[in-house]
């Protein structure tokens, strides 16, 4: 059988030797009781690696950001979002389906950020026509795009100038603090509230964290529960998780290495147009002159090479399962194909 390259996305990503002996011997038990000893050490490992008073450990991004909007927001009030974010438009409309809390949107801007101003201009007067806006949710990276420190740190006191609680989609925060060169502590600092995946480019099967201070945290775990999410023997999740945050953390570099390998090769190629200025991280954009998406996906998993391309673009994704010889057999077949 050949091997297959997957460059669709880094949740595709497949425990370490080092990973699995880990889960193998977590020590587990009883994580509603609050009895799974590796669970426990996970969520103060990573709250003190934030810089949050706790953490809380989830099965997935989705319900670790659906429980921080359901512990910001109550029944009738407002959370500001990105109108392309993943909380609004990939979580199946959880916040409002499930908490009665209603979106607005603001578009992202060129960057990936939202401009203060014009969130300034749909943030609601306390009047009883209106939703009560009490929440800014960022995302970081933003389709493989990084917000600086500085961003964060206007977005934060502009959020507490106007009485919003700020929250992070820090799925890929690890991706933005590779690249920023800065500890997730300075990230986290600037939000009060973070959920970060564990099983996208930090290479863990299965996990994220939601970061608050203590209160919320306890406010969080009832949530929850409430959503399924109170779970037993997580020891060997959790141990998966720490080496995560340790190991797939510190080898995060070569991914966005590998990403700008593949976009230095890319650049010329007749047919193909690397989006300027968003690699940034573990992702490359492509866009092609015509619509070939579909076809050039299925040319591809011919050779054993996977990627998501539809229409005109393409998202091409680096991660730990994939190396340097794994990019250049991508750019070979990207040649033959557009040839
Ligand atoms: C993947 C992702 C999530 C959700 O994570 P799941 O574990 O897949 O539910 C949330 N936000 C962003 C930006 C993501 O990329």
């Amino acid at each position: 059988m050949t091997k297959v390259i997957d460059f669709r996305s880094d949740t595709v990503t497949l425990p370490s030797a080092a990973m699995r002996d880990a889960m193998m011997s977590a020590p587990m038990g009883d994580d509603v009781y609050g009895d799974d000893p590796a669970a426990n050490d996970l969520q103060e490992f990573a709250a003190d690696l934030l810089g949050h008073e706790c953490s809380l450990f989830l099965p997935s991004g989705t319900q670790s950001n659906l429980v921080a909007l359901l512990t910001h927001c109550q029944r009738g009030d407002e959370y500001i979002v990105g109108a392309d974010a993943h909380t609004y438009k990939y979580e199946g409309g959880g916040a409002a389906a499930l908490g009665g809390i209603q979106p607005q949107t603001v578009a992202f801007g060129e960057n990936g950020s939202l401009d203060l101003d014009a969130v300034k201009s749909v943030i609601k007067e306390d009047d009883f026509h209106f939703a009560r806006t009490r929440l800014l949710c960022l995302e970081n990276t933003q389709h493989g795009r990084v917000q600086s420190v500085e961003y964060m740190q206007t977005a934060r006191e502009f959020a507490h100038g106007h009485n919003l609680q700020i929250h992070l989609d820090g799925a890929r925060m690890a991706n933005a603090a590779t690249s920023l060169g800065v500890s997730l502590k300075e990230i986290a600092q600037c939000f009060d509230s973070v959920s970060l995946c564990l099983s996208k480019g930090l290479g863990a099967p299965i996990g994220s964290l939601l970061f608050g201070s203590k209160p919320f945290i306890q406010e969080a775990c009832r949530w929850r529960k409430v959503t399924g999410g109170g779970m037993r023997q997580i020891g060997m999740l959790a141990a998966a998780g720490k080496i995560a945050l340790t190991d797939g953390f510190n080898r995060m570099q070569e991914d966005h290495d590998n990403a700008q390998y593949l976009a230095r090769h890319l650049d010329g190629m007749a047919g193909i147009t690397v989006r300027p200025g968003w690699t940034q991280t573990n992702m490359v954009w492509l866009e092609f002159n015509e619509s070939c998406g579909e076809a050039l996906s299925s040319a591809l998993r011919e050779s054993g090479v996977l990627v998501s391309a539809y229409g005109k673009s393409c998202r091409v994704v680096l991660h730990q399962n994939v190396d340097k010889g794994d990019v250049d057999k991508l750019v070979s077949e990207l040649g033959s194909f557009f040839a």
